[in-house]
């Protein structure tokens, strides 16, 4: 190979990447086809191109969200009648796994914040309410979803607190208090991703009654105005990966909200959490999304086509032939099995399908990290540089077995406990 070969870089990629599922294939609707490709779209022209910039220097991406307001993203999972684009639970899925192949930390705090039209939304539309209930959270939501479609509002979901609640084990600390026309916060949330860059934190508490101990059942889930008095951003963020989620510690302190910042009635989170399991896998997608780049770029990198890199052919030897394939068969069962568990999430479903719930999370949190290390142990040493991707996609890949309530963890500890008792047995 020439001098002059080794130092040039090569034309750049613009081909538009494929789709993570083929439509035929998976039998995928018109929706979820334009939103996917809509996703594919921004994150190759302007996520991936950006992503570096915030991972760097642990800043929020700003930018990416001014896009994501003009495409209409903000308010994916809003019900068309509200002005939203009305995607299914599925359609936003497979968007948000689009949009994880280009910069992790957008992907994952656009779910935070999809997550608040999602629990309002479609999983409310599936539990009993009263008639009164209903039109209340029918009234309210319209307040919220107004925010997000004509003001670009961004709402961010901290419930992490550092103790057994995000698992899912104990009621939150923080406390909502009932006081004249609205409710007193008091607590703390730590990881609070979107910190400081979030119009409204939808702040999961527990409400207060005299006389009765704080029950998970009384969990209340607020949308807090971030320019609330009362309100504290602290500590630093400077983490391994995901840097550009910026999940900093937020405080409350005597925080007042009205009592239009319920984003559920009484009762109906904790009746939402048990019976819309699948509501967890929503942050599976993102992972999803840089298990695929991992694979991508390794593709792209033994080709000698990597943008940035010079033109040097890995793929004739063998050995990096055989841990493709590792990486194919390792990629192609997380998405088959993620493909079926999104495509099943429902109401109540039985318990082979929240078994495989557990399975695809821990699977799909897993296989991405796993991933990211076969890439770099097959790719090389000059696939680690910063000026490539893939170290970033390293580092972010960690971080998903860590989130709670589904850590990987937890994930074999359920699968373990529900394939061996019956609900409500013991060996006593
Ligand atoms: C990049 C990033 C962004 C995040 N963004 C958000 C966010 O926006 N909102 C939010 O609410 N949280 C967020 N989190 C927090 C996340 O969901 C977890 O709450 C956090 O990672 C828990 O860390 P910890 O050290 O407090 O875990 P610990 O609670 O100390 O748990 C440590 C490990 O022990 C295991 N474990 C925990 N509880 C139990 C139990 N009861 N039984 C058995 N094993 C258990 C789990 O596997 C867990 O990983 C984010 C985390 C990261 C890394």
């Amino acid at each position: 190979m020439s001098e002059a070969a080794l130092s040039d870089p090569g034309p750049v990629q613009n081909a538009m990447d494929a789709p993570m599922f083929e439509a035929a294939a998976f039998s995928l609707s018109e929706q979820e086809v334009e939103l996917c490709a809509l996703a594919r779209d921004l994150g190759q022209s302007k996520f991936a191109g950006r992503a570096e910039l915030w991972d760097k220097d642990a800043v929020f991406p700003t930018d990416n969200y001014a896009d994501l307001k003009d495409a209409g993203l903000l308010g994916i999972c809003i019900p068309e009648k509200y002005g939203g684009l009305g995607a299914g639970f599925r359609a936003y899925c497979l968007t948000a796994a689009e949009m994880g192949r280009y910069c992790g930390s957008t992907a994952l705090t656009w779910n935070m914040h999809v997550c608040s039209s999602l629990w309002t939304g479609l999983l409310a539309d599936d539990l009993a309410m009263s008639e009164a209930q209903r039109a209340e959270h029918e009234r309210r939501r319209a307040i919220h979803y107004g925010r997000i479609v004509r003001e670009g509002a961004v709402y961010s979901q901290p419930f992490s607190e550092g103790s057994a609640a995000a698992a899912g084990f104990q009621p939150f600390s923080t406390a909502a208090t009932r006081v004249d026309g609205g409710y007193r916060v008091d607590g703390k949330k730590i990881f609070a991703s979107l910190a400081g860059h979030a119009d409204y934190y939808g702040v999961l508490c527990t409400l207060q009654h005299e006389g009765r101990e704080p029950s998970m059942r009384d969990t209340a889930y607020l949308a807090v105005p971030a320019t609330a008095d009362g309100i504290q951003v602290v500590g630093d963020w400077d983490p391994v990966g995901m840097r550009g989620t910026v999940s900093r510690t937020l405080l409350f302190d005597g925080v007042f909200v009205d009592e239009d910042a319920e984003l559920m009635p009484q009762g109906v989170y904790f009746l939402a959490a048990s019976s819309w399991p699948h509501m967890f896998l929503t942050l599976s997608p993102t992972y999803l999304g840089i298990a695929q780049a991992a694979y991508d770029f390794t593709i792209t990198y033994l080709r000698g086509e990597m943008p940035g890199t010079p033109p040097v052919k890995r793929r004739m030897y063998p050995t990096k032939q055989i841990a493709v394939a590792e990486m194919r068969i390792k990629l192609e069962n997380a998405k088959s099995l993620w493909f079926q568990a999104v495509s099943e999430a429902c109401c109540k479903p039985s318990a082979d399908q929240v078994m495989r719930a557990y399975a695809t999370n821990y699977t799909v949190m897993e296989t991405a990290n796993d991933l990211c290390r076969l890439a770099i142990r097959t790719c090389g040493g000059q696939s680690m540089f910063k000026s490539l991707p893939l170290e970033r996609l390293y580092r972010d890949s960690r971080c998903g077995a860590l989130m709670l309530p589904w850590t990987a963890e937890l994930c074999m500890d359920r699968i373990g406990r529900s394939a061996l008792y019956h609900p409500g047995e013991t060996d006593d």
